[in-house]
């Protein structure tokens, strides 16, 4: 056993049964499964979701697409990124359904699809601020009047993506909610013009929490259903102290744990200076445990003496520069820890059984807040060579 990241299948069900519960059993969840699942492994996720009663998946390339299909998932996948018309036939043949912006690609679609002989199905994307894909409001009529028009394409969705809905910034709640607003009007003009929506769809993870008004037809998560609170609480001004105790029954856990291995500890000299550049010196004669884990692996460079390790419940602090494969944890003087103990870089966090003892924060959120990025970056970052084991 090496460094590996184990991904507890059984919390990921637990988050989605704690968002549905969150949105109503009447809502669908569109399970944002790109990027391998945020790093978790596509096709086991996907499998965990269908079981948990999701009812689709969001992707952002026809490659992840096709990863889904080859393993047999059967479900409606949404591409959420604007493909290149080269991808067409693939996305055809695979049944995916794009979201489209503009007239040129609706065209293109219908072309291929009724060469095909197919039925396409693609949702709306209108533009209510976040300036990504996605046409502008004014547009989404003519635009839904184009794909109603097309004998190869079906409208089944309408959409739009939130840019702060993950904030509780006044500022951001205005902003999301006037997105919001744009959302229902573009979307009331093409129902009043005798066109079906389809789906209507908004909420992003930190829309679930801080937005019901976003929910609409279907949500998004992404992030929650991993473990991690979009919003943090800690951010939370006092006037939301109502979300935030609705927030507080909103329970998620991490689902992956990053755990490596000591597989050597080495005697180091007061004096004596570790890694490279020579960023630690040991303050003491004490005992450096080598764990074969490193940036390549996805522990960031930038997490070089400001990041802790567990081994056996205890805290050891990673001291000198993170390498490309291999990190040094400083196991102190008189060392509890054996060799080919299991280390953990992160997973969960750490409640001590005396209350008054501080949690130890050493999930992926706490790691991301170290190096000034966010939790999806870390676990997305998580290299292939990293074998993933699932649980539960
Ligand atoms: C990635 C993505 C989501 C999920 O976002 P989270 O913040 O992870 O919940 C939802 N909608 C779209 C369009 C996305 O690209």
């Amino acid at each position: 056993m090496r460094t590996k990241a184990v991904i507890y299948l059984d919390r990921f069900k637990n988050n989605l049964d704690s968002i549905r519960a969150r949105v109503g059993k009447d809502r669908h969840i569109c399970v944002s499964i790109k990027a391998n699942a945020y790093g978790h492994g596509a096709v086991q996720i996907a499998k965990k979701s269908l079981e948990a009663g999701a009812n689709c998946f969001g992707i952002a390339a026809v490659s992840e697409g096709e990863e889904l299909r080859k393993a047999d998932i059967k479900a409606p996948i949404i591409l959420l990124s604007q493909p290149h018309p080269d991808e067409i036939s693939k996305i055809i043949s695979l049944n995916l359904i794009p979201v489209v912006s503009d007239a040129e690609f609706i065209a293109a679609l219908n072309k291929q699809a009724a060469a095909a002989r197919k039925k396409l199905h693609v949702h709306l994307k209108i533009d209510t601020g976040m300036a990504r894909v996605g046409c502008n409001v004014s547009e989404a009529l003519a635009l839904a009047r184009q794909i109603n028009k097309c004998s190869a394409l079906k409208m089944t969705g309408t959409a739009t993506h939130l840019a702060v809905s993950d904030s509780a910034d006044m500022r951001d709640i205005d902003y999301t909610k006037q997105q919001l607003t744009r959302f229902k009007k573009a979307v009331n003009a093409i129902k009043a013009a005798g066109i079906n929506p389809g789906i209507v769809h908004a909420a992003n993870s930190g829309a679930i929490i801080l937005h019901p008004d976003a929910w609409l037809d279907m949500v998004r998560p992404g992030i929650l259903l991993y473990g991690y609170k979009a919003v943090q609480e800690f951010e939370l001004p006092l006037s939301h102290l109502n979300k935030l105790i609705k927030l507080k029954s909103l329970i998620v856990d991490p689902v992956m744990e990053l755990k490596s291995v000591v597989t050597l500890i080495k005697k180091v000299k007061k004096g004596e200076t570790v890694s490279y550049g020579r960023t630690w010196t040991a303050y003491q004669d004490t005992f450096i445990a080598i764990l074969p884990v490193g940036y390549a692996d996805g522990l960031p460079r930038l997490a070089s003496n400001r990041w802790q390790v567990t081994i056996n419940g205890a805290v050891y602090p990673i001291v000198g520069r993170i390498c490309m494969d291999q990190c040094c944890v400083n196991i102190g003087s008189k060392p509890d820890v054996q060799r080919w103990a299991e280390a953990t870089v992160f997973g969960a966090n750490i409640v001590p059984e005396d209350p008054e003892l501080p949690v130890i924060m050493q999930d992926a959120a706490a790691l991301a807040n170290t190096v000034r990025t966010i939790p999806y970056e870390i676990t997305c970052n998580i290299n292939r060579r990293v074998p993933r084991v699932y649980k539960g």
